[in-house]
C-alpha cells in the first residue's frame, strides 16, 4: 500500500511545488512508484511534471466531483517516470460545488483507495490556503511534509499548520503527523539561516530532515522547461538534494 504524504504550507512561495515534483521524480529515480497529485487550482505541479494543464480533460476536479475515477484521470508523464493527477482553473471552483456534497472532505480519499496498490508514494501538492482542497488532502495523508525557509518569521507561520493538523488527528484522520520539516532555498552563508535552522531542530528534533535544499538557480529555471530540477538538471546541487532527500523519505517509510 502506499504511503500518502501532503506537501502543505499555508504561505505561498514557500517551495511546495518545487518540493512536490522534485521529490516525486528523486522517489521514480531511486525505483518508487509514485503517482504525484495536484491540489492547487494554479496547476503549477502539473505543468511542471510535463503535462499542459489546459490540455487536460479530466483532472482532480472531476475525480473530487466524482464524475471520473483516479484511474481514468491520471495521465503518465514519461519525461518524469510518475503519474500525474493534474489540475487546472477549473479546480477553483470545486469548493463552493463540493458544498452540498455528503463527507466532502473525504472524496479525495475515497477516491485514492482503489488505485494505492499501485503506488510506493502518493505526493499531494496543496494550495496556500488551508481550505476545503487542503483538507481533502490531509483526511487521506499519512503524513505532511512542510517546506520551510529559514527566515525570522518562519516558525510563527508553523502555529496554524500545526493546528490544523492537530485538528485534522483529532476529528478526521488519526493516522495523520507531521512527517518532517523540510528546510528549503537554504544559503548557508546567511547567518540568520543558520540560527533559524538551529531554533528549528531545537524545537521539532529529528521532525526537522536530515537533507537540507540549497537554494539552486537550476531548480528555479527547471519549471519553464516543464521539468522538475532533478530530470532537467540531474548533476545540479539542487537535483542532487533531492535526490538525496528521496532516500531520506524512503528510510523515514520503513518506520512508519
Ligand atoms: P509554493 O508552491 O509554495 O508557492 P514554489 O515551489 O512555487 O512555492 O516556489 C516559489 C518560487 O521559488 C518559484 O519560483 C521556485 O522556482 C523558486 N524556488 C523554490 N525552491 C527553490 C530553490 N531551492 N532554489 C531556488 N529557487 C527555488
Ligand atoms: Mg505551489
Amino acid at each position: 500500500m502506499a504511503k500518502i504524504f501532503c506537501v502543505a504550507n499555508q504561505k505561498g512561495g514557500v517551495g511546495k511545488t518545487t518540493t512536490t515534483v522534485n521529490l516525486s521524480a528523486g522517489l521514480a529515480k531511486v525505483g518508487q512508484r509514485v503517482l504525484m497529485i495536484d491540489l492547487d487550482p494554479q496547476g503549477n505541479a502539473t505543468m511542471g511534471s510535463g503535462v499542459d494543464k489546459r490540455q487536460l480533460e479530466l483532472t482532480i476536479y472531476d475525480v473530487l466531483l466524482e464524475s471520473a475515477s483516479i484511474a481514468e484521470a491520471r495521465v503518465r508523464s514519461e519525461k518524469c517516470g510518475y503519474d500525474v493527477l493534474g489540475a487546472n482553473r477549473e479546480l477553483a471552483g470545486a469548493e463552493v460545488e463540493m458544498v452540498s456534497l455528503e463527507r466532502r472532505e473525504k472524496r479525495l480519499k475515497l477516491a485514492l483507495a482503489e488505485v494505492e496498490r499501485n503506488y510506493d508514494f502518493v505526493l499531494i501538492d496543496c494550495p496556500p490556503s488551508l481550505s476545503m482542497l487542503t483538507l481533502n488532502g490531509l483526511c487521506c495523508a499519512h503524513g505532511v511534509i512542510v517546506p520551510m525557509q529559514c527566515e525570522y518569521f518562519a516558525l510563527e507561520g508553523l502555529t496554524d499548520l500545526v493546528n490544523t493538523i492537530k485538528q485534522v488527528h483529532a476529528n478526521l484522520n488519526k493516522d495523520l503527523q507531521i512527517i518532517g520539516l523540510l528546510r528549503v532555498m537554504f544559503d548557508p552563508r546567511i547567518t540568520l539561516q543558520q540560527q533559524v535552522s538551529e531554533q528549528l531542530k531545537e524545537h521539532f528534533g529529528d521532525k526537522v530532515f536530515n537533507t537540507v535544499i540549497p537554494r539552486n538557480v537550476r531548480l528555479a529555471e527547471a519549471p519553464s522547461y516543464g521539468l522538475p530540477g532533478v530530470v532537467f538538471d540531474p548533476s545540479s546541487k539542487g537535483a542532487q538534494s533531492f535526490v538525496a532527500f528521496a532516500e531520506e523519505m524512503v528510510e523515514r517509510i520503513k518506520n512508519m
